[in-house]
């Protein structure tokens, strides 16, 4: 063995000792950290001759990279949608690390760990046990695969094994929404129906919606087509939802595969108040569903769910490899999933869902809800903002209340100022045509605190330019 190989084995103890005592304190300092990185520019690093050994590439690491960290996971990234990672999550995805484990054969306990989390999270979710999951990187994997799924589904109407013969009966297949994310049109990409199969069916007035009237007429003048309908639960700009139990009376009509991707807006599940939004769900045919966003697990965890278990073993199935058994007769994850070898990702999620259960995620989706109505009041009253939509779960789309004329400009200037600030990170956004600012809650650890020291700052750096003016 390398002699520093050897070495780190034998002072492995104390190796981890000490990341475990880095890790506290970066924990309990990322509050006070920026919430978003300044630019750096770094010198070049090349491959040591010789190794540093463990303790040694850690004080480097420091050396090179601590003071560019960010407190990305912080309470105030209200960004995209951005989660933190509960206390108990980052301990399981350390212990994914320490297992080492390829979690997906089914003789060993990796496989119990991730049908045990994905039935816990069909509680959680209030999900039929007619759906089976499964965990992948993240919401545009979710998304990838359930349109794959789609994609063999809309073959076998045609007589056609997708999977095996291509895509060639499928030329003409169409991908209908109204405000998809982004990442469905790129897995459309991926898949080979390209982003031009999209067809958008317009938005109810001042929604981000379905006007399901449109979507009838369309459905109506391409009855006995290929049709996938791709449903949201949960915008990024307004967290609008389809009427998807509108939808689910379609598909009673016309023959099309619903995909919801419910990425984060899934956990509106988690509170009675709201729950009524996901109505319908239970007959989608696949559902994405985030976990890095509002379960708060570290990156890179997403879940697929679906009630078609034999046409996604059709699609993802490794074929004539000996070693891998026989995928039709040994259930293996590497069969239903885009991964092959797959770390254990349902570990994170299991030790937050056993630590916090149900009423634990109740309380985080509740807390995050009430602070963006919150803000969201605190922005309807004030001349500074104009808010563009209501604040629907825990997103908050608003302008800068200036002339059209100005708006880019200035969100633009103000969003540099407030995110350099590094107190509070937003991000920009345009909805209806009209530049704007969007503030996302979803992290486990935001407080009244956050909102009151955030507000300030968006003020003042609202007022910020005004007063070099003058
Ligand atoms: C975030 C998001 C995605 C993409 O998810 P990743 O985890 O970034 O891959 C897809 N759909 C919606 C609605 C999202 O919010």
């Amino acid at each position: 063995m390398n002699q520093l190989l050897n070495q780190d084995l034998q002072q492995l103890d104390n190796f981890l000792q000490e990341i475990k005592d880095y890790s506290v304190l970066f924990l309990s300092s990322v509050e006070t950290l920026p919430v978003k990185a300044a630019t750096a520019s770094f010198e070049n690093f090349d491959l040591p001759r010789k190794g540093m050994g463990a303790m040694h590439t850690l004080s480097q690491f420091r050396k090179r990279y601590e003071e560019h960290l960010a407190g990305n996971s912080g309470p105030r990234n209200w960004g995209f949608v951005t989660g933190g990672a509960t206390i108990p999550a980052i301990a399981g995805d350390w212990l994914t690390s320490v297992f080492d484990m390829n979690a997906s054969d089914r003789d060993i306990p990796p496989f119990k760990i991730e049908t045990e989390t994905i039935s816990m999270l069909r509680q959680l979710f209030g999900l039929p046990d007619a759906f089976s999951g499964n965990f992948v990187t993240g919401a545009t994997m979710a998304n990838f695969s359930g349109l794959a799924i789609a994609r063999q589904w809309l073959g076998k109407q045609l007589g056609v094994d997708v999977a095996q013969e291509g895509m060639a009966a499928l030329a003409n297949a169409k991908i209908v929404s109204c405000t998809p994310h982004s990442s469905s049109v790129k897995s459309m990409a991926m898949l080979g129906f390209g982003r031009n199969a999209l067809v958008k069916i317009p938005a109810l007035p001042d929604r981000e919606a379905f006007d399901i009237e449109a979507l009838k007429e369309y459905l109506l003048a391409h009855k006995g087509e290929p049709l996938i309908v791709l449903a949201s639960a949960g915008t990024v700009n307004t967290v609008d939802f389809d009427d998807l139990q509108a939808i689910v009376a379609l598909k009673k009509e016309y023959n099309f595969w619903l995909h919801v991707d419910a990425a984060f807006g899934a956990f509106a599940a988690c509170v009675p108040e709201y729950k009524q939004l996901l109505d319908g769900w239970e007959e989608a045919d696949s559902i994405t569903i985030d976990a890095h966003k509002w379960l708060n697990v570290p990156y890179d965890a997403a879940m697929v769910f679906t009630r078609h278990l034999q046409l996604q073993l059709d699609t993802f199935k490794n074929v004539g490899a000996a070693y891998l058994g026989d995928p039709e007769k040994d259930f293996k994850y590497s069969n239903y999933t885009p991964e092959n070898s797959r770390r254990l990702r349902a570990l994170p999620a299991w030790f937050t869902l056993v630590a916090y259960g149900a009423e634990g995620y109740t309380a985080i989706v509740n807390n995050n809800i009430q602070l963006a109505r919150q803000l969201g009041t605190l922005i309807s009253e004030s001349d500074a903002f104009h808010l563009l939509a209501p604040v629907r779960l825990c997103v908050v789309c608003f302008t800068l209340h200036v002339a059209d004329e100005e708006k880019q400009a200035g969100i633009d200037a103000f969003l540099k100022a407030l995110n350099d600030s590094g107190k509070v990170m937003m991000t920009p956004t345009v909805y209806q045509g009209v530049p704007a600012i969007r503030a996302a809650f979803v992290n486990w650890r935001t407080t009244e605190k956050d909102l009151t020291i955030a507000w300030e700052d968006m003020l003042q750096q609202a007022a910020g330019p005004t007063v070099e003016e003058d």
